[in-house]
């Protein structure tokens, strides 16, 4: 059963909008993907990575109308686990904090 959750872009805060199936956990949402995860396009098949790669207003995901975005891209992360433990992951790219 999937029912639709919000994230904020990280980089410019517009919220887009993703149908979802209930047994996956968020992780993160970053900037930049994480290190051994495999990222789905928001309109691909997004059970069957480790998270969804985000256009921010450019693949129609995002909730409002009248919002434009940034066009870039970020990255959510599902929980992934190996061995029954949670994988700690680091980004590819340098991280970057936005205070809230
Ligand atoms: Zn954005």
């Amino acid at each position: 059963m999937s029912y639709p959750v919000t994230y904020h872009c990280p980089r410019c805060g517009a919220i887009v909008e993703l149908e979802r199936e209930g047994y996956l956990a968020d992780k993160s949402v970053t900037p930049y993907p994480l290190e051994g995860w495999t990222y789905a396009d928001a309109d691909g098949d997004i059970e069957a990575a480790d998270g969804v790669r985000f256009v921010c207003g450019a693949d129609g995901t995002l909730r409002d109308d009248d919002a434009t975005g940034c066009g870039d891209p970020f990255y959510l992360s599902y929980v992934r686990f190996e061995d029954g433990e949670a994988v700690e992951a680091v980004p590819e790219s340098e991280y970057v904090r936005l205070d809230p």
